[in-house]
């Protein structure tokens, strides 16, 4: 029997100063990204101590909306356990294999995208009208598969992010909002489909999958146990759950901690 332990990373097992909460002691705090030598993600002490253990016991499968270059920083949460072979960074629209890039994967989300006219060039156009509006700050691309506004969140209500959302859906976008960022996503680029792919490529029999935003949302209902984070974007768009998913009782690093106990308890 094949565990597959599927997971977002920031927001879910990981978490930047903004999005940590106040609950927990700076000597409790484990640092796990770096930026020019300044600590940018944090886990608890014993949120990285239950990962290192789950890792030892079954295959954990990075899925992340950073690039590559970006998961890559990541290096504190493999100090001691081993490097994932394969990783979803992109959203999706890559996947790692022993840290290269699959080709035949990527091909065929680029080809989808061009067939659904879902590429960046068809996006950046649309939103000059937008870089002189009140919340967005910047407009900024990941690599050449999608677009993410920088916004003012104070500027930001939720109907402009109903709006943006309606203008761009019927084009084959997926919006989702976390905090400064608001993706525009093709809808052809998803977590669940690169998760699909891992798990037909390794026979996995049981899927555990986890993730905070509506770029997890779809990936976590597919899976046979799904957790999503009591601050989690997904909580508030998905009407009621299925009973397979369930939502942390922490909010913040919190949560994290608190997904990877119920992980490791499934394992026991
Ligand atoms: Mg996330």
């Amino acid at each position: 029997m094949t565990i597959l332990f599927a997971s977002d990373l920031d927001r879910t097992l990981i978490y930047s100063k903004n999005s940590r909460g106040k609950e927990v002691s700076e000597q409790d705090f484990a640092e796990v990204e770096w930026i020019d030598e300044k600590p940018t993600a944090f886990m608890t002490n014993k949120g990285l101590q239950l990962f290192q253990h789950i890792t030892s016991s079954i295959t954990f499968l990075p899925v992340t909306t950073r690039t590559a270059e970006q998961y890559n920083r990541i290096t504190g949460l493999f100090h001691t356990a081993e490097k994932p072979k394969y990783a979803i960074v992109s959203n999706g629209a890559v996947i790692l294999e022993d840290g290269k890039a699959l080709t035949e994967w990527s091909d065929k989300v680029i080809a989808q995208m061009q067939q659904d006219c879902t590429s960046i060039e068809h996006v950046l156009p649309q939103l000059d009208a937008y870089k002189k509006n009140k919340f967005v700050l910047k407009v900024m691309q990941a690599e050449s598969w999608f677009v993410y506004l920088i916004i003012d969140e104070h500027a930001f209500s939720v109907e402009d992010f109903e709006n943006l959302s309606q203008i761009f859906y019927q084009q084959g976008f997926t919006l989702s909002h976390q905090g400064r960022k608001v993706y525009i996503m093709p809808t052809c680029i998803n977590k669940s489909t690169a998760l699909q792919f891992i798990k037909e490529r390794i026979a996995a029999t049981t899927v555990i999958a986890a993730g905070d935003s509506m770029l997890d949302f779809e990936m976590v209902l597919n899976a046979d146990h799904g957790f999503i984070p009591s601050h989690g974007e997904a909580i508030y768009k998905g009407g009621r759950l299925p009973s397979h998913v369930s939502i942390t009782d922490q909010a913040g690093v919190l949560a994290g901690e608190e997904i990877l106990k119920k992980v490791s308890d499934y394992l026991l």
